[in-house]
């Protein structure tokens, strides 16, 4: 059983009030520790660190600066082994995933942004008997909060640029999966972040989360969550004109058309249904096929579907492992109940699986892919989160279009087809932050990344989340 500590001023210390939730291993079903259930006294202590860094690390030379984050970078794959292994024991996804996927990307998040920081530049305006030029000046103290499913992945991404930017911040990660982020403040210390500069408090999203939206001194908040916790902190962060950029939910459309290119669709979209047991807000939950290939790809689909080995995390032999929590598991179960009260038809899976000991108590769902239900119903409104997918037939682009922007979401689409026309017309009206034409979860960390709707305001990546992270500042000679 480990007991982690909230990370602040470079040290690692206890919650003020003593108070401690507990963590589980979602494999085994399993108490596996203790993290501090912090409360508005200890985000008032990061904050305080993170004042007391901040002009000193606005103002260290950026040659510096680019260092110590890209030894951060460093540090993060020197310890790729107990990262991924913290990460499977948190979150339940498979140690192949952690180790291949959310570790490399959490130290290419800090690369990134090192290297961002040395060639980030603000415009200049000239005009006969006037120069004006702008200025991109760090916040100040930020706060970064985010999700279970990407942990340390999605925890940096917010991080690393907040920090490139100039700024200090105060994150939280999600209580579900505190591990990767408690890690990282070791980490941090070797590289050489001067103390105070990031500080990680840990503890639950309406008490934790909302003291760090709530506090004065935060400037910005960045998050990343479901759209009813985005919107809760639009609430809190709207009169006070806090700046916000807030990643939320997604119910993401798949448009498979007959000239495809057929096995690459077909082994993708196995993936994109079911990486990471359907929890990435970029997974395609719903599936439409082009009428005259519908009874291929559903033939097919389900047998490569069926073939998906789900089991122990920590062996590389499974492609799947547990969903995230008990609460998770009970929400995607009552899902799919929901689909067959729908009308819903369950081709495979619908069912949660039993493991051998000592993985019996752990919260496996068998992929399920369901059949039959009308575009309007909640299943196909609403975000699952899980490893459930709908497929349904159309019969032209029109109303595979209508189908794909039918939902209040617009995080991402996918669309395979060959033809050249159908693809620009599509990505130019799908309503969607994200188009993948032929591909899927391709990721360029210099493109805008975020949501349309309800799926979220504002974009992370690139230049983007520099501006984000900094004020512009207009200053003009006569
Ligand atoms: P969540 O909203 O429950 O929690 C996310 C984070 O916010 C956690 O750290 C939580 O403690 C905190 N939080 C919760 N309520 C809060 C509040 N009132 N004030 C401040 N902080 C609060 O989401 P989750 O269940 O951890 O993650 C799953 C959701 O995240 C899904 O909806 C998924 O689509 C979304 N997601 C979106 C993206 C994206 O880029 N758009 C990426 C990953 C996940």
């Amino acid at each position: 059983m480990q007991t982690i500590q909230n990370f602040i001023n470079g040290e690692f210390v206890p919650p003020i009030a003593g108070q401690y939730i507990d963590n589980f291993n979602p494999a085994t079903g399993t108490r596996s520790g203790k993290i501090p259930d912090s409360d508005i006294d200890d985000i008032e202590m990061a904050v305080r660190a993170a004042t007391s860094a901040f002009p000193a690390w606005a103002n260290m030379s950026l040659d510096l600066r680019h260092d110590i984050l890209r030894a951060v970078a460093d540090g993060i794959l020197q310890n790729l082994d107990e990262l991924a292994a913290a990460e499977s024991a948190d979150s339940g996804k498979t140690v192949t995933t952690a180790r291949t996927v959310d570790i490399p990307r959490a130290a290419q998040n800090f690369k990134f942004f090192a290297t961002a920081l040395l060639h980030f530049a603000s415009e200049s305006h000239h005009a006969p008997g006037s120069l004006s030029y702008t200025l991109r000046q760090p916040l100040g103290v930020v706060g970064c909060i985010s999700p279970w499913n990407l942990p340390l992945y999605l925890f940096t991404w917010k991080i690393a640029p907040a920090l490139a930017a100039g700024n200090c911040v105060v994150g939280k990660p999600s209580e579900v999966t505190p591990l990767t982020a408690y890690l990282l403040g070791d980490i941090c210390n070797t590289a050489g972040l001067p103390p105070g500069v990031l500080n990680i408090v840990h503890g639950l999203g309406p008490k934790t989360g909302e003291a760090i939206v709530r506090h004065p001194k935060i400037k910005a908040i960045s998050f990343t969550g479901s759209t009813r916790a985005g919107s809760e902190i639009a609430r809190i962060a709207a009169p006070v004109f806090k700046k916000l950029s807030l990643e939320l939910g997604g119910k993401n459309p798949n448009l498979i058309f007959a000239d495809c290119d057929y096995e690459k669709m077909l082994e993708t979209t196995v993936r994109s249904s079911f990486n990471n047991q359907g929890q990435i807000c970029l997974c395609g939950s719903r599936i439409y096929v082009e009428k005259s290939i519908y009874p291929r790809f559903k033939k097919d689909f389900l047998e490569r579907v069926k073939n998906i080995k789900i089991g122990d995390p920590g062996d590389p032999a499974n492609h799947l492992g547990a969903v995230v929590s008990k609460m998770h598991f009970e929400k995607v179960l009552g899902c799919i109940d929901l689909a067959k009260a729908e009308g819903g038809q369950i081709l495979t899976g619908g069912a949660a699986l039993k493991m051998p000991a000592p993985f019996d108590k752990g919260w496996y769902i068998a992929p399920t892919v369901i059949e039959g239900l009308s575009a309007e119903c909640r299943t196909n409104q609403e975000e699952i989160f899980g490893p459930v997918v709908t497929i349904q037939a159309f019969d032209n682009d029109q109303e595979a279009l209508e189908l794909a922007n039918s939902t209040p979401y617009g995080l991402s689409a996918t669309v395979w087809t060959n033809n050249l026309q159908r693809s620009h017309y599509l990505a130019a009206n799908l309503q969607a932050g994200i188009v993948w034409v032929n591909t899927w979860m391709l990721r360029d960390l210099r493109t805008p990344f975020g949501g349309v709707k309800n799926s979220g305001v504002g974009r992370e990546g690139g230049w983007e989340a520099l501006r984000f992270f900094t004020e512009a500042k207009n200053v003009t000679f006569g």
